[in-house]
């Protein structure tokens, strides 16, 4: 193959994408890529129902995870790839992670029903049950006709600024770079620039997360603006960190189509060397 195409965040229903790791294992095919990373919210549960599925195939699954983490009150989310998934540290943070995000969510419903017609039940109805977010508070939304789209959701009710929004509980990036790393896997900054020249994280704190083990920065992502991203290519050079690219697929829960960003093969060469937990697998 002259360009295979590797895409290093993707969701599947274990989360808040619409397929089922099968379905998005079959989706990487269609697309053509050579390389699919499972990135799931705070859960790994997609990993092995993932590897079987690429099976025979020729498709490699790198097995990742996207960690929700904060910066002060910002919401930073840190791509760990390649760790090992029964870390004795990483384990018990992302179930306290999944466990806050349940009951997050049905404290939302509680606000949110007091002027919606919406319930728990609705969503829950809408979760695989792992790791569950405002996607499934919007899915119930859509259901209900309150809203047409899980984008319309995001815009209005379900935004940060929206009046219903309430924080889970995460630990601090810092915390979180070192438990990926310590884990055994290589840790990358999720868009990174979704806010502007004003990256979501400051070039002290950047250079404090590489000493905890930052490989690398999602810099090919559609949220990134183009300013965000001459800072963060700038620091990329300086810091020789490793620089991705990917679509954050969602299934039909985003309009994120696979490929449209993508990763080189060196970088991702790189990100292997980094890793020491479980090994990329292809099918
Ligand atoms: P939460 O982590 O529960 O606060 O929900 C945030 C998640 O919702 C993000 O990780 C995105 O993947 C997803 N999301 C954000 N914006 C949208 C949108 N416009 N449409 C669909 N999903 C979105
Ligand atoms: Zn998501
Ligand atoms: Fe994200
Ligand atoms: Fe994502």
């Amino acid at each position: 193959m002259a360009h295979p195409l590797i895409d290093l965040h993707a969701h599947s229903s274990v989360s808040d994408g619409t397929e089922t790791p099968t379905q998005l294992i079959r989706a990487a095919l269609e697309a053509g890529l050579d390389t699919i990373a499972i990135t799931d919210h705070d859960s790994t549960a997609g990993w092995d129902e993932a590897v079987t599925a690429a099976a025979g195939t020729g498709l490699q699954v790198i097995r990742g995870m996207e960690l929700s983490t904060r910066d002060e009150w910002r919401s930073v989310h840190v791509l760990g790839y390649l760790f090992n998934p029964n870390d004795g540290d990483l384990v018990p943070e992302t179930a306290r992670i999944r466990d806050d995000r349940l009951t997050r969510a049905e404290r939302m419903v509680g606000r949110l029903s007091e002027d919606f017609d919406v319930t728990w039940q609705d969503v829950l109805a809408q979760s695989g049950g792992v790791s569950i977010g405002r996607p499934h508070i919007a899915d119930a939304l859509v259901a209900r006709g309150i809203v047409r789209t899980r984008s319309e959701a995001f815009a209005s009710i379900l935004h940060f600024r929206g009046g219903y929004y309430l924080p889970h509980a995460a630990p601090t990036v810092l915390d979180g770079v070192r438990l990926i790393a310590n884990a055994g896997g290589a840790p990358v900054i999720a868009h990174p620039a979704t806010r502007g020249a004003d990256a979501v994280i400051d070039e002290r704190m950047l250079v404090t997360l590489i000493d905890a083990g930052l490989v690398g920065l999602e810099i090919g992502h559609r949220e990134n603006t183009d300013a965000g991203r001459a800072t963060l290519e700038r620091w990329a050079e300086k810091y020789d960190l490793v620089v991705t690219g990917s679509s954050d697929y969602h299934g039909e829960g985003k309009p994120n189509r696979l490929a449209e960003y993508t990763t080189s093969p060196d970088a991702l060469e790189r990100i292997i060397a980094a890793a020491r937990g479980v090994k990329p697998v292809r099918g």
